[in-house]
């Protein structure tokens, strides 16, 4: 046996995890074997996330269970039971329904984490719209563009969001009807509505029509940290993905507090901060406030959180600071926590055992998988620096391109190449909005190539080598940036790193490192030698970086993604290129 039974002392059931047998699950999984997992809309019409995500909870014994655990800036606290949120968001499709939005139309958010966004998102799905959501700190020009390109019929926001953002630019938005504001009373006019006021009007009964599982449901924009972010198409089909993944790779139990930090603005956010965690009919925390380390572990403390899941950039933040948790908050209740969206160095999965008593668990996805596909589980040995192995129902391999169509699969361990799937998991994605063509050139040879490299040991196990664009080529080898980066964060005074290739005469790029310290240590030509001699020691003179400047904010997405793209672009004096998603340093 390879799986341990958890008891945590202040858990008073103990919890085995869902997934005991890693080979034997993966050799009896198949897909039609899941649609067990759901229930199907009444009278055989179809499948549709929100009724499995809601309604069926809401219908059965799960009423009165706390769906969502609102928790506002100021820390105020509106508990929605799974009840109150079917009432809601039936009304919410019926406004969409009163307003002639119907099947196929996008319907997009751009809101905080408020309860108006989470209730938009499932009646949009109700009423076989398309839920697209925004990132809310997009300035205009992001927001205009994803509107326009998206061909958004109805925005769901707020006033203060309209006004700054989005007014002045509506009439280069002829198609979109209707701008629906969260925190208006009475309707301004002009296509403009008052949302709570529609609401109040509207019916909490909807009958939701049939829904083909291959429907469309979501539009999601990606990251853009390597170019121009593009839209993945979901359908409601990936609901046995969710539902499964959040069993497996994040093995939820009924009785857990689940908290996932994403903004619903990423992938993430949506699959596991809405869709996922309903549909297993758990509890789930939404924070309205951004990342504060002791409000962080606080939330953690009181909302008894049971399973975390969150994201490296988040992770290395709590690394920086001198906080002994265990000590000054009860995190007795937290059994699992997982990781996604960047790699997560090795030191930070040590820092979890040391800190947090509890492994971190790394997993692999991107926008265009729509869930999980790679993780580390909770039975299961997690070897640092790992994403892990793949799901049940994924096959994942490393391949080499031999010619425009064909691949070869690299099957000797240790080899990189690349990351790539055989598709035909639900929730992968269906098209790039408007972007056929490069849709098509994702698959090859039956594979999807994901555009990350990676390499397989002989276990099965997954290791990140970096992102074919930013991968380095320097005196004849091919270097990840990954693998120097987090050489570099195991010396005491750097608490991140970006690492580069810069074009040079003679060894076709030279490896140059960004870092940023920890507080308390100071920039200063010794610590610079220091870390060259540091990196050399630790990865050879091959690879270790050649250069190495201080750099204490480094770029990153609005998703927390260290934006290697432009730390060259900076380096090298070129265009920036699409900076839609840079955080606001
Ligand atoms: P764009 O495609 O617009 O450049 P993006 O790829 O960052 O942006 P996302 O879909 O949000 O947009 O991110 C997915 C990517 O994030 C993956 O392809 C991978 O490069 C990175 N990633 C996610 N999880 C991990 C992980 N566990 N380890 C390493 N990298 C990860
Ligand atoms: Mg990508």
């Amino acid at each position: 046996m390879t799986f341990q039974t958890i008891f945590k002392s202040a858990v008073d059931w103990p919890v085995t995890p869902n997934l005991l047998d890693y080979e034997q699950t993966c050799a009896e999984f198949t897909w039609d074997a899941a649609w067990q997992e759901v229930t199907g809309l009444p009278g055989g019409k179809g499948l549709n996330m929100a009724y499995e995500a809601v309604d069926r909870h809401a219908d059965g014994p799960r009423r009165d269970h706390v769906a969502l655990r609102w928790i506002d800036k100021e820390g105020s606290i509106l508990d929605i039971t799974y009840g109150e949120l079917k009432a809601q968001t039936n009304r919410f499709a019926n406004v969409l329904r009163r307003l002639g939005v119907v099947k196929g139309d996008h319907v997009f958010v751009l809101a905080g984490r408020i309860p108006p966004l989470y209730i938009a998102a499932l009646g949009i799905l109700k009423n076989r719209s398309v839920f697209c959501p925004l990132f809310s700190a997009f300035g205009p020009e992001p927001i205009f563009q994803r509107l326009h390109r998206g061909n958004a019929k109805v925005l769901v926001t707020t006033q203060k969001q309209y006004t700054q953002k989005i007014a002045h630019q509506r009439d280069k938005l002829p198609a979109l009807a209707a701008v629906l504001l969260a925190d208006v009373f009475e309707h301004p006019g002009d296509g403009v509505y008052s949302l709570p006021h529609l609401m109040v009007t509207a019916s909490e009964e909807f009958e939701i029509g049939r829904t083909n599982p291959e429907d469309d449901a979501i539009l999601h924009f990606t990251s853009g940290t390597t170019g121009m972010p593009k839209g993945a198409m979901h359908v409601h089909d990936a609901i046995l993905t969710h539902i499964l993944t959040a069993r497996y790779a994040l093995d939820l139990h009924p009785d857990d507090i689940f908290w996932c930090t994403a903004d619903p603005g990423w992938v993430t956010g949506t699959s596991y901060g809405i869709i996922a965690p309903l549909a297993l009919g758990v509890t789930s925390i939404v924070d309205e406030a951004e990342f504060d380390a002791h409000r962080w572990y606080r939330q953690l403390a009181e909302q008894q959180v049971t399973v975390w899941y969150t994201a490296p950039t988040a992770i290395r933040r709590l690394m920086r600071l001198d906080i002994e948790p265990p000590l000054e908050y009860d995190l007795s209740h937290l059994r699992f926590v997982a990781s996604v969206g960047e790699p997560l160095n090795p030191e930070a999965v040590v820092w979890g055992r040391e800190k947090l008593h509890l492994t971190i668990h790394d997993n692999w996805w991107q926008t265009e998988t729509g869930g999980i596909m790679i993780a580390n589980y909770a039975s299961q040995e997690v070897r640092p620096g790992s994403m892990g192995r793949p799901l049940p129902g994924i096959e994942a391999a490393i391949v080499r391109r031999v010619s425009p169509h064909e691949v070869e699969l690299i099957t000797k361990p240790g080899v990189d190449g690349d990351l790539a799937l055989r598709p035909g998991w639900p929730s992968m994605f269906r098209g790039y909005w408007l972007e056929e063509e490069r849709y098509r050139k994702c698959f090859v040879g039956g594979w999807y190539i994901s555009g990350d490299l990676a390499m397989r040991d002989e276990d099965g196990y997954f290791w990140f080598v970096g992102r074919a664009d930013d991968i380095i080529k320097t005196a004849g080898h091919m270097v990840g940036p990954f693998e120097v980066e987090s050489a570099l964060m195991e010396h005491p005074a750097v608490a991140e790193a970006g690492v580069i290739g810069k074009p040079n005469p003679v060894i076709g790029e030279l490896v140059k490192a960004f870092v940023s310290l920890k507080p308390g240590y100071k920039a200063s030509e010794e610590l610079k030698m220091e870390l060259l001699g540091f990196g050399r020691q630790k990865l050879g003179s091959a690879v270790a970086p050649k250069e190495i400047e201080f750099k204490q904010d480094l770029p990153k997405t609005r998703s927390g993604k260290i934006m290697r793209r432009l730390l060259k672009a900076w380096e090298l004096g070129l265009p920036e290129g699409d900076v839609s998603t840079l955080e606001e340093a």
